[in-house]
């Protein structure tokens, strides 16, 4: 399996990046911040768990997380390979990645770290509230929380698939091709060995 974790800031394009990448290795996007907006206008408890911690700009806790990841995974049993975005967003999410990949007979590929600056997130995500309806999009403290749990709780996890050697770091500024075919690159050179 091809195992892909994109990685990366609030607003930094792992979204537009991921269904560019799908198409191309034939793999199955699972972002856990689309998985809570689904619940949410689904109107379940779980989504309403997560709409308390999504609306402060926190993460919502590990355990809700990592359960309902685990049954996305389980609804696709016999995919290629998985890109996961927005997901490990803390260390005890990866390790629980990693521990549910090595069940599987696999493991994490790669993790794909897009490299964006705080002002130009901010003001993609200003622009983007103004059309996507979402309300952590709108608030400045809110997005500045986002963007302060991202240093403070997600680089970690960056950090920890580094000493795997698979952390590799693409520069996320620049038009949606050029990004698109630096991940390419990288994980071109990873299915070649
Ligand atoms: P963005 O990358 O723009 O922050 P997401 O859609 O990935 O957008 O996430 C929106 C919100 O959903 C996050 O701010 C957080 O509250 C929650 N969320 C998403 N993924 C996770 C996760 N892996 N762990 C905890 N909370 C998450």
């Amino acid at each position: 399996m091809l195992n892909l974790i994109l990685f990366g800031p609030p607003g930094s394009g792992k979204g537009t990046q991921a269904a560019k990448l799908i198409e191309k290795y034939n793999l199955l996007h699972i972002s856990t911040g689309d998985l809570f907006r689904a619940e949410i206008s689904n109107g379940t408890a779980l989504g309403l768990e997560a709409k308390s911690f999504i609306d402060k700009g926190a993460l919502v806790p590990d355990s809700v997380t990592v359960n309902m990841l685990k049954s996305k995974m389980e609804q696709h049993p016999t995919v290629q390979g998985v890109i996961f975005d927005g997901f490990p967003r803390t260390i005890p999410q990866a390790e629980a990645l990693d521990e549910m990949l090595k069940s599987k007979g696999t493991e994490v590929s790669l993790l794909l770290s897009l490299l964006v600056d705080d002002s130009e997130i901010i003001s993609r995500i200003v622009k983007r509230g103004a059309s996507s309806g979402r309300t952590d999009d709108t608030d400045p403290e809110i997005i500045q929380n986002r963007i302060n749990t991202y240093k403070s709780q997600t680089t970690p996890v960056a950090d920890y698939y580094s000493k795997f050697g698979k952390t590799k770091t693409v520069e996320g500024v620049g038009s949606v091709d050029e990004i698109f075919e630096s991940l390419c690159a990288e994980i071109d050179a990873v299915l070649v060995k």
